[in-house]
This record gives C-alpha cells, structure tokens and sequence, in this order.
C-alpha cells in the first residue's frame, strides 16, 4: 500500500503507540515513523526492541516535519504535551490523539494549536490490560473500531486522511461528537472497568477473611473481572476525572438496575430476573454476530497470546 503520510510522529510509547507503530510498518502506512516518551528507560526501550524509525530526546524533535503528530499519552497528559510540541509543528500538518474520552482531550489540546494545524481527535476501541513500550502488537486493530471525532470546522480532507491511517491499521471507522461518544464510551467500557475495579476491590476484602479461596477458586466470572481491573492505573484515574458527568450518569443508572434486582431477588420474584437474564443474553449474542468477539468457549481457561 502508497504512504498514508510521509512522516508521522508517535508522542508516548506506550501500548497503543506501540502497536500502532507495528501496524503502519505491516501496511506500509508511513514513511518514517518518529517517537518521544519522556522518560529515558522508555526510549532506551523503544531503541532497543526497533520501535519507532528514529526515537527522539525531545518531543519537538520528534513533531518536526511531520505530517502527523499522534499524542498516545494518558489523557490528563494531553494538554501539556500539546503546548509542549506546538511551536515545532509544521504547517498544514495533522495532529490527532488515542484518548479514551473526547471532549475533555478536545477542550484540553485545542487552545493550543496554531492556526494551519489540523487536529483530528481518534479513539481506537482496542486495548488490552497491558501498557508500556513491549506491549504492542500490529494486530490490535484488526477488526475493531476507531471513533474519529472531528469538529464541525475540521478539514474534511484531513479527516479523510486519518480515518484512511486507522483503516490501513485493520480498522473500521466511524465518526461522532464528542459528546456522544463520551456517553457511549461510559457505557461500554467506562462504568464496566469501574464495576470490574469495585468487584475486585471486595473480593479483595473478603480474603482477608477467607485466606486465599477467593483466588483458588475463582470462577470464569470474577477471572475476568480481575482481568480488566487489572488495565493501567494512571489511564483509568484519567479517564474517570475527565468523563466525569456521563460516567456518573451511567453509574446511577447502574446503581438503580441493582436496587431492582436486589429487590428481585429477596422477594423471590424469578420472573424478573429470568427476563432480564433473557434480555442480557441477547445482548452478548448481538455482539458475537457484529463480530467484536468469539464465540469459542474459553472461560478463562486458555491462554491467548
Ligand atoms: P501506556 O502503555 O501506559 O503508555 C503511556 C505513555 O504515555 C508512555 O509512553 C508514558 O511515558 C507516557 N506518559 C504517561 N504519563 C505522561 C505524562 N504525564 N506526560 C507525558 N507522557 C506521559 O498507555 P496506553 O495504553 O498506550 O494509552 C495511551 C492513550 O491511549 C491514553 O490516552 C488512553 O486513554 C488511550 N487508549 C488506551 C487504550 C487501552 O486499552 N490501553 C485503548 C484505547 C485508547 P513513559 O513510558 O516515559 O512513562
């Protein structure tokens, strides 16, 4: 496949940065690819595992002549390393982010650019409960959506641009405001990662009171949990401080459905549960079909990859 961008730059290493990099190299994507993280161990890293064509000391160096600037670092990071690169940016190049939610990052980066720069905010919805500069792998978008989520002024053809980049990387693309896809995000995976955070939390408590039996035996479900509460610490603090209305909008929603079958299940009312069951159920089964997982039984038991 003909570049996408000549030269594009990667701000942060981490996972999605990472991965993005193995990406555009298994389509040809990009000419040459830049990268900054700001600390020395990271780049040391990324030197030394080939991640990135040019790994720079200094964000400005990396943004220089690029096309495309892509900001990967936690959210609450954005807006500083936006007025950090912006003097060196060229212009009529594109800059666009991975952020987990939208319009903070948007209100957060914006003030920042010069006049001429594009900015074409993006959320992948990949990820996994890994981070740093080893965790990425080209594959990680294959198959699943990246949200662009441009501004009613935004250059349409730089629009285009970006959403042809997430499509190389194995993608589909769609856009949204920024304020629907916060409310969106809230819902399938902002409130979740909480819900998976606060399960483990108390299963946590109650070790203390049953000595390790809540690990020795846990089952399918609470594996699982363990699994998401397990994603970076810094990037979740982020995204809940910066959703902040939608997902407590969510989360009081949630709260109201668990009063209900609380209350479902002390008076005995099996009807309840056994739709709302049902309709969950079907929920799992539009899924499989819209192709964004599998159906291959594993119930925690194999190991991916
Ligand atoms: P990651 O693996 O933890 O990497 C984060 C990178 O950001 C690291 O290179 C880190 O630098 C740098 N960084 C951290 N704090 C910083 C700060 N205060 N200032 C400047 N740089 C900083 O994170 P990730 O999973 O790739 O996530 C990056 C972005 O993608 C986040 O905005 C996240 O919301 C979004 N995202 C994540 C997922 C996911 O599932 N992980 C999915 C979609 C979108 P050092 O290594 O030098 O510390």
């Amino acid at each position: 496949m003909a570049p996408v961008y000549d030269r594009v730059a990667l701000i942060g290493l981490g996972l999605i940065a990472s991965s993005m990099f193995w990406a555009m190299k298994r389509g040809g994507l990009a000419g040459e690819v830049t990268g900054y993280a700001r600390s020395p161990e990271t780049r040391a890293t990324a030197r030394e595992i080939g991640l990135c064509d040019r790994v720079c000391d200094s964000a400005a160096e990396a943004v220089e002549g690029a096309d495309l600037v892509v900001l990967c670092v936690p959210v609450g990071a954005m807006g500083a390393v936006a007025a950090e690169i912006a003097p060196s940016l060229k212009p009529g190049a594109t800059v666009s982010d991975v952020g987990s939610v939208k319009k903070a990052v948007i209100e957060a980066v914006a003030p920042h650019l010069p006049q001429g720069v594009h900015f074409v905010p993006a959320h992948p919805l990949a990820g996994t409960e890994h981070s740093g500069p080893r965790s990425g792998f080209a594959e990680l978008f294959d198959n699943r959506w990246c949200l662009i989520v441009p501004d009613t002024g935004s250059d349409r053809d730089a629009v285009a641009r970006v959403a042809r980049l997430w499509q190389g990387m194995g993608a589909q693309t769609d856009e949204m405001d920024a304020e629907h896809h916060d409310l969106v995000l809230a819902v399938t995976s902002h409130a979740p990662h909480l819900i998976a955070y606060t399960m483990v939390g108390v299963a946590d408590d109650l070790r203390r009171v049953t000595d390790s039996e809540v690990i020795k035996y846990s089952a399918a479900g609470f594996r699982d949990f363990t699994r998401i509460a397990a994603s970076d610490p810094t990037m979740w603090r982020d995204v809940f401080l910066n959703n902040k209305e939608a997902t407590l909008e969510i989360l009081g929603r949630f709260t109201e459905e668990l009063f209900a079958l609380q209350r479902a299940i002390r008076t005995g009312d099996g009807d309840h549960l056994f739709a709302y069951f049902t309709r969950t159920r079907a929920i799992r089964r539009g899924i499989i079909e819209a192709g964004q997982d599998t159906d291959a039984p594993d119930f925690g038991r194999v190991k991916k990859g």
